[in-house]
């Protein structure tokens, strides 16, 4: 834990009390500050009175008193409308901030430091951020990974000269820290997402235009190049820091471009650094060259060598449920794209690979299926769960073969019955359910686990951990 000094002896209201929330809470307490909180939830309040945190009905009590509000990410700040406690904190003239805004000022303060890489995009965080941790841990630096991944920040390692925290950020933890100075900052791209929360396009790009808002002059900003938005980001920066820019299918004269599974390390238009990812098999389909191509410019940003990351990329195995290469029988193999709780995100696996049995299905999205077309002809046959079943078969019509397997045992049974007389040199069952979980699943992770499970229960199953390619 990182205690937080910087409220000593004051009072502190923290409002949301999911995991950085408690974090906060705790953090601040540990450093001195008397802390009240608040969870309009009471099951979160239940949990709370467990953890001996002093709670109060914050909607009837006076912020003037408070030297801060610490806000949780999923509350509003701005849209739809504000949060009642954000406007009693601005009626009160107090601050509102978020618990990555008191790990910064904490950090500043410590005068310990530690290097700080930060990730953020609309897509691939999560997996940008543990790639970059596994490349600097990898080639033996000390790291802590946290933020939107795992631990909330307060609940990492101390700052100590030797650490390199890698915080993945959502727009929502930015928002709230003013503070924000990394040493090195990815922004990968920005899509139309989370706009009941942002407003406009407008407002989400330039809040995540904030991460390179405080480098100074030894830090990197890396910004892909692909979408518009990040485009015209990319071009405001000429601040004293470096600037290397990321791109998938177009080359970059300063960063780094990926092509057919090859990165292309650039400086001022002459090649200076390669890496494969041929063969990386938690690296598949272009997304993830935008990734890779991100996490290598961090990690050259740090200090890495491109032999060191080339072995780092190697030997990374991949997050959970998002194109997870569970096992193979025999030449199938079992993927889990749990993640992909829409058409767009199944369209990156199915756009991935070929010969796919496909297992799709819960309860769908606006939309549907609509924009895979230009993906069925890849797919063997699809079996269709959950409460979409019956639309998407109408959906997929004459031009993907498809069954109605109701629940994902017989859909997993049946599939993997189907591509073991494939003749295809790598037939794929993929889970990739373009659905919400929710008719048949708590989330998308206990889906993802029964898939997993339901796979290493088949005759000759041998997982792909065990295949020495993921750890
Ligand atoms: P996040 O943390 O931003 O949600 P993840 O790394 O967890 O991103 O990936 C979630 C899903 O988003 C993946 O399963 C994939 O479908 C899609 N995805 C991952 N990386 C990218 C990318 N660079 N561009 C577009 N989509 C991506």
């Amino acid at each position: 834990m990182i205690p937080v000094t910087i409220f000593a002896g004051c009072d502190v209201a923290v409002v949301g009390l999911g995991l950085s929330g408690l974090a906060t809470a705790r953090a601040l307490e540990q450093g001195g500050a008397n802390v009240v909180v608040w969870d309009d939830k009471e099951a979160a309040r239940e949990e709370v009175a467990a953890a001996g945190l002093s709670l109060a009905d914050l909607s009837q009590a006076d912020f003037s008193k408070f030297a801060a509000l610490i806000l949780a990410p999923g509350i509003p700040l701005t849209h739809p409308g504000p949060h009642w406690s954000v406007l009693k904190a601005r009626h009160a003239g107090i601050e509102v901030i978020g618990d990555v805004e008191l790990f910064f000022r904490e950090r500043a303060k410590s005068g310990a430091g530690s290097k700080v890489v930060v990730v953020t995009g609309t897509n691939g965080k999560s997996t940008t951020s543990a790639l970059t941790a596994h490349l600097l841990s990898a080639a033996g630096k000390r790291v802590a990974l946290g933020g939107n991944i795992g631990k909330a920040v307060l609940d990492l390692e101390p700052f100590a000269p030797d650490l390199t925290h890698v915080l993945e950020l959502s727009s929502f933890q930015i928002d709230l820290t003013p503070s924000l100075e990394p040493d090195a900052a990815a922004l990968l791209n920005i899509t139309p997402d989370h706009l009941d929360r942002h407003g406009t396009l407008a407002l989400y790009a330039a809040i995540k235009a904030r991460v390179f808002a405080q480098l100074g002059s030894d830090a990197t900003a890396v910004i892909g190049v692909d979408d518009e938005p990040c485009r015209a980001i990319a071009e405001t920066l000429h601040g004293p820091f470096a600037v290397k820019r990321i791109a998938v299918g177009q080359p970059v004269q300063n960063g780094v471009w990926a092509a057919d599974g090859v990165i292309v390390e650039m400086d001022g238009g002459h090649e200076v650094g390669r890496a494969e990812l041929d063969g990386i098999g938690s690296l598949r389909g272009a997304h993830n060259w935008q990734n890779a191509a991100a996490a290598y410019a961090l990690a050259r940003s740090q200090g890495l060598e491109g032999r060191e990351i080339q072995q780092g990329l190697e030997s990374f195995a991949g997050l959970a449920h998002r194109m997870e290469q569970v096992a193979r029988v025999g030449s199938v193999l079992f993927v889990n794209d749990s993640k992909a709780t829409n058409a767009d995100a199944a369209g990156k696996a199915l756009g991935s690979f070929d010969d796919i049995y496909w297992i799709v299905g819960g309860r769908a999205k606006d939309g549907g299926l609509a924009g895979l077309e230009p993906f069925y002809p890849k797919i063997a046959r699809a079996y269709l769960i959950g409460e979409a079943a019956e639309d998407f078969a109408r959906q997929l019509g004459d031009a993907v073969p498809h069954v109605a397997c109701g629940t994902l045992d017989h859909a997993v049974a049946q599939a993997a019955a189907d591509a073991s007389l494939s003749q295809g040199p790598e037939p794929v069952v993929l889970l990739s359910p373009a659905c919400a979980s929710y008719d048949q699943f708590d989330n998308f992770a206990k889906r993802g686990d029964a898939f997993r499970e339901l796979v290493m229960r088949l005759d000759g199953a041998t997982s792909v951990t065990q295949q020495g390619r993921a750890a």
